[in-house]
């Protein structure tokens, strides 16, 4: 299991960076977000995405960061620039293991850095979490995201040239 963890999620301010967030935790092979703040709209809008792109994507919100935590019986990761070089630190995790990644809004607090395991970096200059975490896991599922089937109602056949969408129920 791969579950995302974000902290300090502003309602007004951070809306559209946390559906951002959840979206790529999605796609991109983690199977749960918990956002610590209470905030149904995201949720609802991510499970619309899942009902019509499918997989079984789990969101939270309005939980308590530090039960999840305590809780939480696998690896845990924080995402920011000032730790451990991405390759360093993706080598040295035990991928047989849970895996909960944290990831920031506003300034994280202490706490975070001293409970996590491993600090990770993806290079050391500020930038987003929504590409911290999707350049994550990309080294960390060794690009596995991308042969996930979804088994959606909706699918994207690739396409050069055209939008080819097969809707389940169409013809
Ligand atoms: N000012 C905040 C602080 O001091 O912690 C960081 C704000 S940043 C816009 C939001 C989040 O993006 C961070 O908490 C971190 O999770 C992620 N992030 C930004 N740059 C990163 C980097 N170079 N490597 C890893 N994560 C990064």
């Amino acid at each position: 299991m791969i579950a995302v963890l974000r902290i300090g999620h502003r309602i007004d301010r951070d809306k559209r960076i946390t559906t951002h967030v959840a979206l790529v935790a999605r796609a991109f092979g983690a199977d749960a977000i918990f956002i610590t703040t209470k905030d149904e709209k995201i949720k609802k809008n991510i499970q619309s995405v899942c009902d019509r792109f499918g997989g079984n994507f789990q969101i939270e919100t309005g939980l308590d960061a530090k039960k999840i935590i305590k809780l939480w019986r696998g690896t845990i990761i924080h995402l920011t620039m000032y730790g451990m070089d991405l390759e360093k630190a993706v080598a040295q995790i035990n991928t047989n293991r849970d895996l909960l990644i944290i990831v920031g809004a506003e300034k994280v607090p202490p706490y975070f850095y001293e409970i996590a395991d491993i600090n990770v970096s993806v290079g050391n200059q500020p930038h987003s979490e929504v590409a911290a975490l999707a350049l994550f896991l990309d080294r960390y599922t060794k690009t596995a995201w991308q042969r996930k089937d979804f088994h959606g109602n909706i699918q994207i056949i690739p396409c050069v040239n055209a939008k080819k969408v097969l809707s389940k129920g169409s013809p």
